[in-house]
């Protein structure tokens, strides 16, 4: 490693992670080497337990971003040349290596972005799978060949590899947003520029290391983290040489990028945000839903595009699945995430504590009722309760807005007709729960819940070999399965006289 500046991963409690693989880049990365930046200035990372610094990380100037698109350039023909088997049994050795050192990646998730431990190492090794889906799915890329209808030539279709690609990713899975795009991308033979979340961008930092170990070439992946990431990513999008944008993040921020991609019609792939409804009807076994439920919301400290945003129960087992369910939530654990013992780390900074406090707040004013928790602990870290609430009125905006915190509303429903009324009333539509001992009923229903994704009797839809993506204002487009390699091709098509 040739990074300048490096953090060492301490502070590994017993019992809890393995030993630390040593140092981690904080520079950024552009070609063959680690830089320091242009600016030589430096972002803090902080730690939401407790508010502190743990490192700083190198800012990158426009000249940064522009020496990445360089980089990506020149290695770009020379990967796609590189024979799809070749590369995939690079992806495969990147799956190896993070398995090898789940633990201390686990461990370091926990540290930047503060949730439980054992969600952190689910995290690592769900983002691992990426690597080893796509290390499979790479040498699997088909073309088509048909005959012309009118009888005169033949038609051949080949996906070949889009382009230089600029991968942004959110702050609340860094290991596995980042490896559900580098994956099918590197596999599709694209060259690629990362721009991780600025509050969690060690992860990022430390899997770029573990990729360039395993051999990926220089200037196939480089990794930038400008402080304002808005200059520096609107200049990589408006380069002819880049084609293609893949974001996870907000659907505020999508808009405005799929705005600026406007401009140069640049090929997009968006998950955005959700908001999802977690329906639990009569027939339903309780004790099922709500371990579905616990998944749902309470995974990373409900911080996920996927957790469940509201509840919706049938009225004869409303009293019994909110019983349950705020007991099983109000015996997690609330701490430090890398402490082995939580249950539920902080949220990600101090903003996003406030903003769940004014979502119950305001919810409160309008005449909802707490079960349990609502109140912020007085702390240095940016800690939220796992809350429950009942009573929700229809207007609350925290049937609207997304979360993205430990707060589960409870509002009772009647009909089938109703459920799906209320479901389907958003601008979002990523993933839907249900809940139902009558799986007929709940196959019919789930066709008719406008959402990319539906969870039947399951609180969990994530899966490597699934495509992963919203409809409506949740996103275009598909991650994981194969779907995520094809967002990362072209067709050609040729006509042909033989
Ligand atoms: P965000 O939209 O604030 O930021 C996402 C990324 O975009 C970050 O890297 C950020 O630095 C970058 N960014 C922000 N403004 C930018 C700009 N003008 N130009 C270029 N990049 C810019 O989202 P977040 O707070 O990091 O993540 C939470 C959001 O992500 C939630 O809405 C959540 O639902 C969504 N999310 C969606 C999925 C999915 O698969 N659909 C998965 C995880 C998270």
């Amino acid at each position: 490693m040739n990074s300048a500046n490096i953090y060492t991963l301490t502070g590994l409690k017993p019992g809890g992670a393995a030993p630390p693989p040593g140092a981690i880049p904080t520079d950024l990365l552009i070609g063959e080497s680690w830089r320091e930046g242009s600016s030589r200035r430096r972002i803090p990372v902080h730690n939401p337990a407790n508010g502190e610094v743990i490192t700083t990380i190198a800012d990158a100037t426009l000249e940064d971003c522009m020496a990445a698109v360089d980089a990506a350039e020149k290695a770009a023909p020379g990967w796609a040349a590189t024979p799809a088997r070749q590369r995939a049994e690079i992806l495969r050795k990147c799956f190896d290596a993070m398995i090898a050192g789940a633990d201390w990646l686990a461990h370091l998730i926990s540290l930047e972005m503060g949730k439980a431990l054992a969600d952190s190492k689910s995290e690592v090794l769900y983002a691992a799978e990426f690597f080893r889906w796509y290390a499979e799915e790479a040498p699997r890329i088909r073309g088509e060949i048909q005959d012309s209808p009118g009888g005169a030539n033949k038609i051949l279709v080949q996906y070949q590899p889009v382009g230089i690609s600029l991968l942004i990713t959110p702050w609340n899975f860094p290991a596995a947003m980042a490896t559900r795009k580098i994956a099918p991308a590197l596999g599709a033979g694209c060259t690629v520029i990362l721009k991780p979340a600025i509050e969690t961008p060690l992860t990022a930092l430390a899997l770029a290391q573990i990729m360039l170990d395993c051999g990926v070439p220089p200037g196939v992946l480089n990794v930038i983290t400008p402080l304002d990431p808005g200059p520096g990513c609107r200049a990589i999008m408006h380069d002819p040489r880049v084609r293609k944008l893949s974001f996870t993040g907000s659907t505020a921020v999508g808009r405005k990028l799929l705005a600026s991609a406007a401009e140069t019609v640049l090929n997009c792939s968006m998950e955005l945000g959700g908001n999802a409804p977690f329906i639990v009807f009569d027939d339903a076994n309780i004790d099922d839903a709500v371990d579905g439920a616990m998944i749902a919301k309470m995974r990373n400290g409900g911080q996920a595009c996927t957790a469940s945003n509201r509840f919706y129960v049938q009225r004869g087992v409303a009293a019994e699945f909110t019983r349950k369910l705020a007991a099983r939530m109000a015996a997690t654990k609330m701490g430090d995430g890398t402490d082995p013992a939580t249950g539920l780390g902080p949220m990600i900074t101090r903003k996003q504590a406030d903003k769940i406090a004014g979502l119950v707040d305001g919810a409160v004013a309008e005449g909802a009722t707490i079960t349990i928790g609502g109140q912020c602990p007085d702390s240095k870290g940016y800690f939220y309760p796992a809350t429950v609430l009942t009573n929700v009125p229809p207007t609350a905006a925290i049937l609207k807005d997304e979360i993205f915190g430990p707060v589960a509303p409870v509002v009772t429903f009647d009909s089938e007709e109703e459920a799906i009324r209320l479901s389907n009333n958003t601008q979002y539509g990523l993933v839907a729960y249900l809940y139902t001992g009558d799986i007929k009923k709940g196959l019919n229903i789930a066709q008719r819940l406008e959402y990319g994704m539906v969870g039947v009797n399951r609180g969990l839809v994530s899966d490597t070999a699934a495509p992963f993506g919203g409809v409506k204002q949740s996103g275009l487009g598909r991650e994981g399965g194969h779907h995520g390699l094809l967002e990362f091709t072209e067709c050609r098509y040729v006509a042909v006289t033989w």
